[in-house]
């Protein structure tokens, strides 16, 4: 069949876009997205726009016609750009501060080049095993057990979700068949989490039909680590009350300050009450592979299941979210439902990824992760992440250093959580609301500027500043600019 001639980047009457002009428009994406990073020091790392300003550039209605390529693109530019608040950057700091990188970029450009829809083996085996054996490698980085298998999953909210689905598989009381509603033999199913547990984690149980009356939360200490004593005696107390206790969350790396729950201690009281442990290391998991760091998962080693997220400090772009499981067979068993029309002759020799989530077609995402790993290797991996872990303690030495600034929690890996104290702070409520007034205007005076992206949480009823380091971009020079950008706030505000 004859070949479309290339029109200005329009599309042709039918098929897809011309070869010349997919190469032609390929190469010009790939400069933008280089000239992007090689510029993106010179764009504000937040978005300097209003609610319903880019909605207002936007025409309400479909294009009739198709418009030519280089239109859209231009209108990247002029107006997708603006609005984009630049996580790439390397002065963000917000948040978990993560980052993608280029073998990454490489790796989502083929896996929608391939488009593999990866709910059987057939339907991408390249996707399947590629995952196995990708997600091996990375267990073996982290020092985890070879009893843990991994499955990707889009993130750790659902990550997670997928494991406490395992965990009441478990406890045997015919839930996949009969529900929980309307049953006056089903006691209430316990799950304990800590004070510091990311929210994500009880919105997998209210999703899950648990309910937030299963939740138990648990004390931390003074260092925001679950309280094992705590746990113990909750367990012990529901068991007396008629409940089942069947699940506890335990995280490495919180989301407010990155602490570490004692895992050996917590490990123990489940294997005493055959309790399931599920261990949300989705942002510090990936610190485990470097060398010196491996303790952050001690006792992991006996969990039932841990998610980690190479989206967030592995530098492989979102989404990607891996979940190990002790237990595959209940998370099938939870999940797999095989109509005819998916029925395969290989079924039993082969892993299919649809019967082990709620998902039917599934991304192939290990693609990007495989090729990060190839990339970088560990060697590569753990001298970025080590790197950013040294910077966040070089800035929290500024903060000890300072009369000005203080601490609020360790700093176990690469984040800072700190306040400005003021010269004359008093340890009052008034004076406690007053450092809450003003460490509020500093970030946001900071933030402002576009020149750095901080964030913030509330430890001890302070408001609290979140440093976070985790972009590959980030060196001393960004670190040393936004410590700059701080104390100038402080003098302004002061
Ligand atoms: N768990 C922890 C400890 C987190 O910090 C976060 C996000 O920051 C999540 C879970 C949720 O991650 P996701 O966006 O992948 O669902």
């Amino acid at each position: 069949m004859e070949q479309i001639k290339p029109s200005n980047g329009l599309a042709p009457v039918t098929g897809d876009m011309s070869k010349e002009e997919f190469r032609r428009f390929g190469h010009e994406l790939i400069d933008w997205i280089s000239d992007y990073f090689d510029h993106i020091e010179e764009l504000p790392v937040l978005a300097q726009i209003q609610p319903g300003d880019l909605k207002a550039h936007l025409p309400s209605a479909p294009p009739v016609k198709g418009e030519p390529m280089d239109q859209i693109i231009a209108d990247v530019n002029s107006l997708v750009v603006p609005a984009l608040t630049h996580w790439s950057h390397p002065s963000f700091f917000a948040y978990f501060a993560t980052s993608t990188s280029a073998p990454g970029i490489f790796g989502e450009l083929l896996s929608a080049a391939f488009d593999n829809k990866a709910m059987l083996w057939r339907t991408s085996p390249a996707s399947t095993e590629l995952e196995e054996v990708t997600l091996d490698w990375l267990r073996q980085m982290m020092g985890l057990d070879a009893g843990l298998s991994g499955i990707i999953y889009d993130t750790a909210s659902v990550s997670s979700l997928h494991a406490i689905a395992a965990a009441r598989e478990g406890v045997e009381m015919r839930i996949r068949e009969e529900g929980m509603s309307g049953r006056p033999d089903l006691p209430l199913l316990r799950v304990y989490i800590s004070e510091q547990s990311h929210s994500s984690i009880e919105k997998g149980i209210i999703t899950l039909g648990l309910g937030q009356r299963s939740i138990r939360k648990i004390a931390t200490d003074s260092k925001f680590s679950m309280d094992a004593g705590e746990l113990s005696r909750a367990v012990a107390e529901d068991k007396r009350d008629g409940m089942i206790p069947f699940c506890v969350v335990a995280t490495v790396g919180t989301t407010s300050t990155s602490s570490i729950d004692p895992v050996p201690a917590i490990v123990k009281i489940c294997e005493e009450h055959s309790l399931w442990l599920h261990v949300d290391a989705a942002y510090a998991g990936s610190a485990a592979v470097v060398p010196e760091l491996r303790y952050i998962l001690d006792g992991c080693e006996r969990a039932d299941s841990l998610v980690v997220n190479p989206h967030k400090w592995l530098f492989t772009p979102f989404d990607l979210s891996v979940l190990y499981c002790r237990h595959l067979d209940l998370l099938r068993r939870a999940f797999s439902l095989v109509p005819e029309y998916l029925r395969t002759p290989e079924q039993e020799q082969v892993r299919s990824g649809s019967d082990y989530g709620v998902q039917l077609g599934r991304r192939f995402r290990a693609l990007k992760l495989w090729m990060v790993i190839r990339y970088f290797g560990h060697e590569g991996l753990a001298a970025r992440i080590r790197e950013h872990c040294r910077l966040a303690k070089l800035f929290a030495g500024w903060i000890e250093r300072s009369s000005d600034w203080e601490l609020l929690a360790p700093v176990p890996l690469a984040l800072v959580c700190f306040r400005a104290c003021g010269k004359n702070a008093q340890d009052s409520a008034v004076g406690n609301k007053r450092l809450d007034v003003l460490n509020e205007a500093i970030m946001h005076g900071v933030n402002a500027t576009g020149k750095a992206l901080l964030s913030h949480t509330r430890l001890h009823d302070k408001l609290t500043l979140r440093l976070s380091v985790g972009n590959i971009r980030t060196t001393e020079k960004q670190v040393r600019q936004v410590w700059n950008l701080l104390n100038e706030q402080l003098i302004r505000l002061q």
